[in-house]
């Protein structure tokens, strides 16, 4: 098996989810990021692996849509013609319905290059696990709602329009790849940092926005995946662009409310130093992790199940890796 941290032409790389993935199941990140799946695989086994790693659960492909609207809105805002949310409302209902019409018929066994493209592989059409009374009509509202109240904050309090057309530099649901993809280097590592949205007023400041679909979270004093991934953005301001550390913040908007709600956080010196520690133990972790696998030290069959069931019924590889919990083998 060749060795594969090495995701990126440019050497190897690291990004929380990618992360998170391996913590959570050391199964599914080899499907995911060892096993080397692809479409085109000569052995079949790759390609269904392959196939499974397109997949996406209801409330992602409602999420991503809702990122690329926004993304809509903020490019036109950039050139001083922010669209009407009408207009944001209507894009969301067209790519939703056509993308759901794509994944109901299950085009995308003929079609998985299309996937990510002009259709999605929803996991509950590929699983036949749609929870009934499922409406693409609703599934459409519940995420209008989020654009009317990203809208409302856009155009409102936060003064987002503004900010965005007075930048100096702006990233717009950047590239994760290549040479315009924000990132910075640990090591010869490079951290992959995905922003959705990152504003640079120079002298003034320079704001990192993450949105979520979800509720805010409730007040905890341990930091969340989430704050960890917003550290992560914004070293990539202080070790990547060079910027002083004051005047860096970074906002998770959260869209899953009646409101949008805005959380703000700023990196102080010691956090920084902590953040890069966390990315140095997780980098070590997993290049250790894979170099088992090159030396042929650990095959999959040595590797444990996830800790809950649960967590593989909901999960995009079950079939191959505990089929009993497919609903064509499930008694
Ligand atoms: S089915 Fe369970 S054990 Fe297998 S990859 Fe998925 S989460 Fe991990």
């Amino acid at each position: 098996m060749k060795r594969s941290f090495y995701t990126n032409s440019n050497g190897p790389t690291w990004s929380v989810s990618r992360d998170q993935q391996l913590q959570a199941c050391e199964r599914k990140y080899f499907f995911q990021y060892v096993a080397e799946a692809k479409i085109n695989s000569p052995d079949p086994w790759l390609r269904g692996i392959a196939l499974l790693k397109k997949l996406k659960n209801i409330p992602m492909w409602q999420g991503e849509c809702v990122h690329l609207v926004i993304a809509e809105y903020l490019n036109q805002a950039h050139q001083k013609q922010a669209p009407k949310l009408d207009s944001l409302l209507l894009s969301l209902r067209q790519r939703m319905q056509r993308e759901w019409d794509f994944s109901e018929k299950r085009r995308f066994r003929e079609e998985p290059t299309a996937v990510g493209k002009t259709g999605v592989a929803l996991f509950e059409h590929e699983y036949d696990e749609m929870p009934p009374e499922t409406s693409v009509e609703a599934l459409i509202e519940k995420a209008a709602k989020m654009i009317r109240a990203f809208h409302s904050w856009a155009e409102g309090e936060s003064g987002l329009a503004e900010k965005v057309h007075t930048a100096d530099r702006i990233w717009i649901e950047p590239p994760a790849w290549g040479i315009e993809a924000p990132g910075f280097m640990a090591g010869n590592v490079q951290v992959i940092t995905k922003v959705d949205l990152a504003l640079h007023h120079r002298g003034v400041s320079f704001t990192v926005y993450d949105w979520k679909t979800g509720k805010p979270p409730r007040e905890s004093a341990e930091p969340s995946q989430n704050e960890l991934q917003v550290s992560v953005y914004m070293l990539w301001a202080n070790r990547g662009l060079k910027l002083p550390l004051e005047g860096v913040t970074s906002r998770l908007v959260y869209l899953g409310g009646d409101q949008a709600k805005e959380l703000c956080f700023d990196l102080d010196e010691e956090r920084a130093v902590e953040t890069s520690r966390i990315i140095e133990d997780s980098v070590r972790l997993a290049q250790q992790w894979e170099s088992y696998f090159e030396k042929r030290r650990l095959k999959l069959s040595d590797l444990d199940y996830a800790a809950s069931v649960e967590e593989c019924r909901r999960c995009n590889f079950k079939r191959v890796c505990r089929a009993n919990l497919t609903p064509e083998n499930e008694l």
